[in-house]
């Protein structure tokens, strides 16, 4: 058996509703983005969806829409994948690495806290492999504080906090299509927003700081428009909106797939000894974009499953080590984090044979 760490889903009708749009010949940024945001919309419960060329477009572009600029401080955790600290020093901040909670891979709440300057203007919260943040606490600290919050929830489409979808909390969600993500679109991206307000200005400086809606063609066979403010080549286009469109068809039973896996690896690698689970909250719902864990002889354990056929693989450790980020910062929890962590696979190509061969291969040892 070969069991991969991640997969692209592929929805079998794609093809055919990619074809269509290469035949109309209409490929770029048209009413089929408008579709696949009112889907987004519709199925995920997501207010005002903005649909993007990049899951970091979408970060950028949330940064810019928050005004976050120059010398202004943005904290993020050292848990996640470099495009959430380049976006930041791409619109001139500071990134501010705090610690992370060694049960979930998620910013630590007193980590935070401790972070916070009179120059804070933003939190970045990550839902790491799809497992919300603590969310409360994070907004009570933002109200306090005066704080912008922007998630990067590019693991957690289809995940919810008590309740309520994560893209309807707070002011910017935003999530990622790219290929290995649950919902691809081969590359792409979107921003969720609570104001519809906020959806519109996206919408203009997500192309060149154009307003289409408000500048017509003139004689002279150009738009007349006047650019009040810099804008960005971050557009969705159709075939890419056509591809998510097809994608979507089955996304809550493969999402409950993904569910009744993850529930079958906490039910059956509770007791193993050199083996510790992720903790789970009951107020909130994973997307399990992945299965984290931590193990003791991390690199026996890799090696033991590889001989099994299965891949298991850290997917990012901590980034502030990159020279870009200034170096490794003190964060003790994310070192001990970073020493143990593996992830496990959970994907659309799995189902409950391919998690009993991965449990049965833990259990013979590594
Ligand atoms: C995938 C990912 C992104 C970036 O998304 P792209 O669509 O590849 O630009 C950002 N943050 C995290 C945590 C990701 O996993």
């Amino acid at each position: 058996m070969e069991i991969h760490i991640f997969n692209t889903f592929i929805h079998p009708q794609a093809s055919q509703q990619v074809n269509k749009v290469l035949d109309s010949t209409f490929i770029s940024e048209g009413k089929l983005v408008k579709e696949f945001e009112t889907r987004l919309s519709g199925t995920f419960g997501l207010p005002y969806p903005v649909a993007l060329n990049s899951g970091t477009s979408a970060l950028h572009l949330a940064l810019e829409l928050a005004g976050i600029g120059e010398n202004d401080e943005v904290i993020l955790p050292a848990q996640t994948f470099v495009a959430t600290g380049l976006t930041i020093l791409q619109v001139k901040a500071v990134p501010v690495f705090a610690d992370v909670d060694y049960q979930t891979g998620n910013i630590s709440i007193d980590s935070l806290k401790s972070k916070i300057t009179p120059r804070t203007k933003a939190i970045m919260p990550v839902h790491w492999g799809g497992y919300p943040c603590d969310m409360d606490e994070i907004a009570a600290i933002a109200a306090a504080h005066g704080l912008i919050i922007i998630e990067d929830a590019a693991h957690a489409l289809g995940a919810t906090y008590k309740n309520k979808p994560i893209g309807s909390l707070s002011e910017y969600t935003c999530f990622s299509f790219q290929a290995i993500k649950h919902l691809t679109t081969g590359d792409g991206g979107a921003i969720s927003f609570k104001k519809s307000e906020d959806s519109t200005r996206a919408m203009t400086r997500r192309w060149f700081g154009i307003d289409r809606q408000n500048s017509a063609l003139s004689i002279l066979g150009e738009r007349q428009y006047d650019i009040k403010q810099l804008g960005f080549k971050y557009h969705m286009n159709d075939y890419a909106a056509a591809l998510g469109i097809a994608n979507m068809e089955g996304f809550s039973e493969r999402l409950s797939m993904r569910r009744h896996i993850a529930k079958y690896y906490f039910d059956n690698l509770g007791n193993i000894p050199g083996l510790q689970l992720f903790s789970y909250k009951k107020d909130r719902e994973s997307a399990f974009w992945l299965f984290g864990l931590h193990v003791e002889k991390r690199e026996d354990f890799i090696r033991a499953m590889k001989e099994k056929g299965i891949v298991t693989s850290v997917i990012h450790q901590r980034i502030d080590g990159n020279s870009v980020f200034g170096g490794l910062k003190d964060l003790p929890v994310q070192e001990k984090f970073d020493n143990t962590q593996i992830h496990i696979p959970i994907h659309d190509g799995m189902d409950i044979d391919k998690a009993e061969y991965v449990v049965n291969s833990i259990k013979q040892g590594w």
